[in-house]
């Protein structure tokens, strides 16, 4: 069984309501900064938002590549980094980011602060490189937008309970963009990406992929827990949380993408499936001769997060992201435990809030794995999921041919956000 993990809810402090004036959260990625000009251009959408009478605060993740190249630089030097000083190096990209927008925007004749995550108030637990929120003190921020400034705010980070920086987790912007929007009670976080939103399949694997209008947060959060990009699987369920509407959509254009909020009615009449995901970045393991209190205690001590869970007698499979591996390998040795691990499987998964009131999923899905002469070695489902794994050759055969099954391409599978 496959159970996206919720986190428990940080403190958030409770948003002063200021009449009149409405806050919205927008978030740029990597790609919309990745230059001069694409900064001055960020920028610029920042002042039409403002001066359009909303308040403005924005969050920046790193110009382009700039966190990869951190890390490599850090393992040029050390080959085990400190996490904690890991974090002290990474965290610049963001600062250096938001420092330019604000530059951008000050010429602009608006005025506009930047602030890192610590000064943003935004406080995390001492687990390095994957830090958690465990609240937001917004007051800051408050003071600064009501001096009628444009906040920009390092994503990515945040200062932890022992005063150390620390960060979230790769893509973690979008978790200090959502975090931010549910503490200021912004009325939307937009999150602005080089995609145009989320779609029915990754488009590269199937061409006649469709932008959905809208997806529930639960369907979301399967999706981003089995391959969909997108968003940080964090960030979706600290939205889901606190009720943050959240709008991906393209940094390149002014079309609307996709709404992820509340399930409703319309969404489940339109569309059984909302798509199919893969990934193929999950490690599976086979443990023998542990009890699985012992094993998985183990493995949350080590900060492995475990997604697919199966038990058959004295033997347990689990999967893991590839990210966890080192760490799944040390927790594992130290229990003295025999085990193997398997890299050359993927997993597809068929997600879709309509599956809860609809049956023949099931047997559409396996129909057509059979047609296709795919096995799959394990699956796991949750009330709108069904999740396999199939080696890594037949992935994307198999993703093409259940979104054909689920006539995904037409353009009316599409749904319409009201
Ligand atoms: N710059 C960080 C990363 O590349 C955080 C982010 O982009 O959200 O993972
Ligand atoms: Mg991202």
């Amino acid at each position: 069984m496959t159970e996206a993990a919720y986190e428990t809810l940080p403190e958030l402090e409770s948003s002063e309501t200021r009449i009149g004036a409405s806050t919205v959260v927008m978030k740029f990625g990597g790609t919309s900064v990745a230059d001069p000009e694409k900064i001055r251009r960020v920028a610029a959408r920042l002042v039409d938002t403002k001066r359009a009478g909303t308040r403005v605060v924005a969050v920046v993740s790193a110009m382009g590549y700039h966190t990869d190249e951190l890390v490599d630089l850090a393992h040029q030097v050390s080959p085990h980094p400190k996490p904690r000083e890991l974090d002290m190096l990474i965290s610049v990209g963001e600062r250096i980011s938001c420092a330019l927008v604000a530059m951008a925007i000050s010429d602009l004749g608006t005025d506009a602060i930047s602030l890192t995550g610590s000064q943003a108030g935004i406080v995390t637990d001492t687990v390095h490189g994957k830090a958690k929120i465990v609240e937001v003190k917004a007051h800051r921020i408050h003071r600064e937008l009501d001096g009628e400034r444009i906040v920009l705010v390092a994503g990515f980070q945040g200062v932890s309970t022992a005063y150390d920086v620390t960060t979230l987790g790769r893509g973690g912007s979008d978790t200090t963009a959502v975090a931010l929007a549910a503490a200021l009670g912004a009325d939307a976080c937009e999150i602005y990406t080089d995609v145009d939103g989320v779609f029915t399949a990754a488009p590269r694997v199937v061409p006649d992929a469709q932008k959905l209008h809208a997806v529930s947060y639960e369907e979301m959060l399967e999706m981003a827990a089995s391959g969909a990009k997108v968003l940080q699987l964090r960030s979706v369920e600290f939205a889901r949380n606190h009720g943050v509407k959240v709008h991906v959509r393209s940094t390149f254009t002014d079309e609307p993408g996709t709404w992820i909020r509340e399930e409703d009615e319309r969404m489940l009449e339109k569309a059984l499936i909302s798509g199919v995901t893969h990934t193929v970045d999950e490690v599976v393991y086979e443990v023998d001769g542990v009890r699985p209190a012992e094993l998985f205690e183990a493995l949350a001590a080590a900060e492995v997060n475990v997604d697919t869970i199966i038990q058959m007698d004295s033997r347990i499979v689990f999967s893991a992201p590839l990210d966890d591996r080192p760490q799944a390998d040390d927790a594992l040795t130290g229990l003295g435990a025999s085990y193997a691990q398997e890299d050359g499987l993927g997993k597809v998964s068929v997600v879709g809030a309509g599956m809860k009131s609809h049956p023949g999923v099931a047997a559409r899905t396996f129909a057509t794995l059979r047609e296709l002469g795919v096995t799959p070695k394990f699956v796991a489902t949750s009330p709108i999921k069904i999740a396999f794994y199939v080696p890594h050759d037949d992935v994307e055969k198999t993703v093409q041919a259940l979104h054909e099954a689920f006539d995904l391409g037409s353009a009316d599978a599409e749904r319409q956000h009201a």
